[in-house]
């Protein structure tokens, strides 16, 4: 449930309701927007008598949250949430839409200095590269490591575009928290809880990519196991799913940026180069997903895709990925966002 003060509540006020919460055990979750703080409470109802807190000085409205998500909720947070990713560089709400580019995996120190250079100069505000690669076969290239990661850090000093990085196991997460800008959660990965958990303690952004066949609900618990650790700067991103259909490598499912954003106030990206597995086709729905409200994109982009050491045939050329660029801003315009 939440507990809405009113917009005069004192801060001994907002204290008195956190005790007595925290008293019957509930985990707390305080919100506190422009006009008014909200209390979120998780735990059980059945140990608290309502009335009580509803008497508080300072409360205004408790308001059960019927959703199993809580805390991801619009009910628990209306306003949409800004990550915040460097000085420059935030995703959500009214921000700028967010281009993240760069190859599927760090191949070599020059290989991805030059992809930073070129995407940066088309207009990308983060480089993406895996250095810990989640393969489908044992024998594909498994990504550089520690390497890959220091390479990535190198192209940062270089450029100044943040770094997304995806983390595969636990083990890694100090490893990879020392390099990355935002640390990405794959497809693959959705649902391992333990992970979630772990880069809940943190306080670095976290982009967190939907499951090959996860439900838009299930997306929503995995982004709640990040916040109810305490950390709620996490995006979420439509990466395509698994359906019948067999020309295109996942379906990218648009629905899912209207619904997130109906059902949740953080911000949502997507990724076609994922989500169609074709080159040709990332422009096209790289503007759908403009024009249906994304607030960023990430694009696969490979100054010689033929060259790739993964996903070559969904990435672009940095030409293709220039042009893209600038017929974006047009979508973005069209939208009433900037880019
Ligand atoms: C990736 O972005 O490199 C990746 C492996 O994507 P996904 O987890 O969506 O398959
Ligand atoms: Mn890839």
């Amino acid at each position: 449930m939440i507990i809405i003060m009113k917009p005069s509540a004192t801060g001994s006020e907002i204290d008195l309701v956190v005790q007595k919460l925290k008293e019957k055990g509930f985990g707390i979750h305080l919100s506190q927007g422009v006009e008014r703080t909200v209390i979120g409470a998780i735990g059980d109802k059945s140990l608290l008598q309502l009335e009580t807190i509803g008497m508080l000085p300072g409360v205004s409205e408790i308001v059960p949250i019927s959703r199993p998500f809580k805390l991801v909720s619009r009910e628990f947070k209306a306003e949409d949430t800004v990550v915040k990713i460097s000085p420059q560089l935030a995703i959500g709400a009214k921000q700028k839409i967010a281009i993240i580019a760069g190859p599927c995996s760090v191949e070599g120190k020059a290989e991805i200095l030059e992809a930073a250079i070129v995407v940066k100069q088309a207009g990308a505000v983060a480089l993406r590269g895996g250095a810990f690669k989640p393969r489908s076969s044992p024998y594909s290239f498994q990504g550089l490591g520690e390497e890959g990661l220091k390479y990535l850090a190198e192209a940062r000093k270089q450029t100044g575009l943040p770094v997304v990085t995806e983390l595969l196991d636990t083990r890694d997460i100090n490893l990879l928290a020392k390099y990355a800008d935002v640390i990405q959660i794959g497809a693959r990965n959705m649902q391992n809880f333990e992970l979630l958990k772990e880069v809940g303690k943190l306080k670095k952004p976290v982009l967190l990519k939907r499951g090959l066949s996860a439900t838009i609900e299930e997306l929503l618990m995995s982004a709640e196991y990040i916040l109810s650790e305490g950390n709620s700067n996490v995006i979420l991103c439509e990466r395509g799913i698994r359906t019948f259909e067999t020309y295109t490598r996942n379906t990218l499912d648009l629905n899912a940026i209207p619904l997130i954003k109906k059902l949740s106030h953080l911000p949502v990206i997507v990724d076609p180069s994922h989500g169609t597995g074709e080159w040709d086709l990332v422009m096209a729905m790289s503007k759908a997903a403009l024009a249906a409200g994304a607030d960023g994109l990430m694009l696969e982009v490979h100054p010689r895709p033929d060259e790739a050491m993964s996903d070559g045939a969904q990435s672009l050329k940095p030409e293709t990925f220039a042009q893209l660029i600038k017929e974006l801003r047009a979508v973005a315009v069209a939208v009433g966002r900037e880019l």
